[in-house]
């Protein structure tokens, strides 16, 4: 399927992203063109280095390309400024990474975890547990609620943190590798939670991956080498 620009909710043109260590310059972006529709799930592929990480971080509003252009759902991620920025990445978008450690805080349990993002937004403490405990059955895990993430499983601590990312109510939906460090059994079953929480809750998702079996979930496959798409535009 091809996305029309105007209609896209996430659009990129020519996008760039070089980062300047030590002297030392990496295109990591190299004048990407992207367009997502809203509710389209995108499995974001390529090898090693190819650029996934820099993209899902620019456009979750946690790094800053160089240069080109990149809007999601209106907000323009070049020249927004820090409080928009601030705001943008608590509530406009959410965020799951590979390192399940990544995800959630060790001294808070799985039902406190998904709450904490509604703290941050102003949401009712009554309604706070009434969305955490629906996301947490959503994912399968309502047992799980009031443990802590050292005593959940690898596939289960990934669960809850599809569930903090939804928890309010994202736009966009970004996964980096989110299934990376499972097995690939514990695998298919996160895609396909993931899958049914962007049917479930109308999210957009871009999902990177390495896993082939797991792209056949997508709706599309856009696939970046040498940080541009090659493929599924
Ligand atoms: P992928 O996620 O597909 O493996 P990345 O987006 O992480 O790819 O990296 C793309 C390129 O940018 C690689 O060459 C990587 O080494 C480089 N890169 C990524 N992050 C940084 C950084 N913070 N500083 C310097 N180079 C980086
Ligand atoms: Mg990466």
């Amino acid at each position: 399927m091809s996305v029309k620009r105007d209609e896209g909710l996430i659009v990129c043109e020519n996008l760039v992203r070089i980062y300047r260590t030590e002297g030392v310059e990496v295109q990591a972006l190299q004048g990407l063109d992207l367009a997502v529709a809203r509710g389209e799930m995108v499995a974001v592929i390529g090898a090693s280095g190819s650029g996934k990480s820099t993209l899902l971080g620019i456009l979750s509003g946690q790094d800053v390309p160089t240069a080109g252009s990149a809007e999601v759902a209106g907000h323009d991620l070049l020249t927004m400024k820090r409080r928009d920025r601030l705001a943008y990445r608590r509530g406009t978008v959410g965020f799951v990474w590979q390192q399940t450690s990544r995800n959630l805080l060790p001294y808070l349990t799985a039902a406190e975890n998904v709450m904490l993002p509604m703290t941050y937004a102003g949401v009712k403490r009554s309604q706070r547990r009434a969305r955490a405990a629906e996301l947490l059955d959503l994912m399968g895990i309502g047992h799980c609620a009031d443990r802590g993430p050292g005593e959940l499983s690898g596939g289960e601590q990934q669960r809850v943190a599809i569930a903090v990312a939804n928890a309010n109510r994202p736009l966009v939906l970004f996964a980096d590798e989110p299934t990376g460090q499972l097995d690939s059994d514990t695998g298919r079953a996160i895609m396909h939670l993931l899958r049914a929480v962007v049917h479930s809750e109308g999210v957009t998702a871009l999902v990177a991956t390495h896993d082939p079996q797991l792209m056949e979930l997508a709706d599309r496959v856009l696939d970046l080498k040498d940080g541009r798409i090659t493929t599924g535009e």
